[in-house]
């Protein structure tokens, strides 16, 4: 059984010089009541805290780790990186070797760009589009997250993770002027509002599965659906798998359900646990990119060597070795089984959702399909659970809709 932090001095210290506390987990664990724990190592699928203690991790650190904590193909590549290119400022070969593993590998991508983050993939994403289409509007889903970057994701049903004290100074709450917004799974909504805003949708952006509500799966038809959509109306069809990318399939979720999109943002596993983001697509798409074409776009630290040498070692392990995601998700059968059994024997209401490896638990026992079903999710239950497996050495992931979200 986990001790309690003995103490929580760092914690007290973050307080007064970050704002908000450190990263994001914090706020899931003061939603359950509790203080964070800081982890001072991790390897494999354990985490190590300031007391001592061991945790079973199943968020991956929020998705990246599809291999564990410090895998050594990455660890290796990385240590034999860095003495040669701390910082690097000119073209090097290893970016063009990522970039042409990024093209095999994932359907949708003719041409791609590095970026340092997923969150600047979206929007590069979102920009190039605009320029290609020449409007400014587009689609994005309620509850689909995108970064953190602001405009198009201000409010927009993204939840505690974009929305501010509403009417605070340089707080936009609201949904932004050129941002409309429809409910996931429900195609006559995406066509409504594009025949509201005939000439004028630039694109539509979501997540193919979508990690960020919990877990929501696109029901049958419905990314074909705006695949059809898209092409009936010469609208850029983005799907956003920072998340999904490498993890449903060495392709990502564009691959497992066969809809090639118009563009792919990519982020967390494409680094291996470095910061790495990447956006691409047709190559007719990308030839908007400076300086072949009009939208700018350029990074210090975009494709720098080291990031590029964690995350070639990560994305050919996973192209040599397609028998992981058979793995995994076997795994995550396993698991769901065996959480099934536990609920039911509790008496707990539940509603789990999973494609291959990740899934989450839903404290209802309504069907999760939107942002709407999702926030059914009995908040208290949520707590009381997320608590006790923490207590047992076992690190859910708490998202922001009172899910349990697991990633093996
Ligand atoms: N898009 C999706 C689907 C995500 O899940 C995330 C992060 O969780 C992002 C974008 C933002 O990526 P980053 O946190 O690397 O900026």
């Amino acid at each position: 059984m986990i001790q309690a932090p003995v103490s929580n001095e760092l914690f007290e210290r973050a307080q007064h010089t970050i704002p908000g506390g450190v990263n994001s987990p914090v706020r899931a664990f003061r939603a359950v009541g509790g203080n964070p724990r800081f982890m001072v190592s991790a390897k494999g699928p354990y985490m190590f805290d300031e007391d001592g203690n061991q945790y079973v991790e199943f968020i991956n650190s929020w998705g990246p780790m599809i291999l564990g904590h410090a895998p050594a193909v990455v660890q290796e590549a990385v240590m034999a990186a860095v003495p040669n290119s701390l910082s690097f400022g000119a073209p090097t070969r290893k970016e063009v070797e990522m970039a042409e593993l990024i093209v095999s590998m994932v359907p949708g991508i003719e041409k791609v760009r590095m970026v340092n983050s997923g969150t600047e993939a979206t929007m590069s994403a979102v920009r190039v589009a605009r320029g290609y289409t020449g409007r400014s509007k587009f689609i994005k889903f309620e509850g689909c997250y995108h970064g953190h970057g602001d405009s198009f994701l201000i409010s927009a049903g993204s939840g505690a993770i974009t929305l501010g004290v509403p009417d605070s100074p340089g707080v936009t709450t609201g949904v932004a002027a050129d941002t409309l917004t429809a409910p996931y799974n429900d195609l006559n909504a995406v066509q409504t509002l594009v025949d509201a805003n005939k000439g004028e949708i630039a694109a539509i952006i979501l997540e193919p599965v979508a990690g960020n509500m919990g877990l929501v799966v696109p029901e049958q038809g419905f990314l074909q659906g705006l695949r059809d959509i898209c092409d009936k109306e010469g609208i850029v069809l983005i799907f956003d798998e920072v998340m999904t990318g490498f993890r449903l399939a060495s392709g990502g979720a564009q691959q497992l359900y066969g809809v090639t999109p118009d563009m792919t943002t990519l982020g967390k596993i494409i680094g291996g646990g470095m910061p790495v983001g990447a956006y691409g697509g047709k190559a007719e798409i990308m030839n908007y990119v400076a300086p072949a074409g009009p939208v700018y776009q350029a990074g210090t630290l975009s494709g720098n060597p080291i990031a590029m040498s964690a995350g070639m070692a990560m994305l050919s392990h996973l192209k040599n070795n397609p028998e992981v995601y058979a793995q995994l998700e076997q795994t995550a059968a396993r698991m769901v089984a065996g959480m099934e059994a536990n609920m039911q024997k509790l008496g707990v209401k539940f509603t789990i959702n999973r494609v291959g490896s990740m899934f989450s638990i839903f404290f209802t026992d309504k069907p999760v399909t939107d942002f709407e079903s999702a926030k059914t999710s009995d908040t208290a239950l949520f707590g009381k659970y997320f608590n006790a497996m923490l207590k047992r050495g076992i690190y859910l992931a708490p998202s922001q809709y009172e899910a349990l979200f697991i990633s093996t």
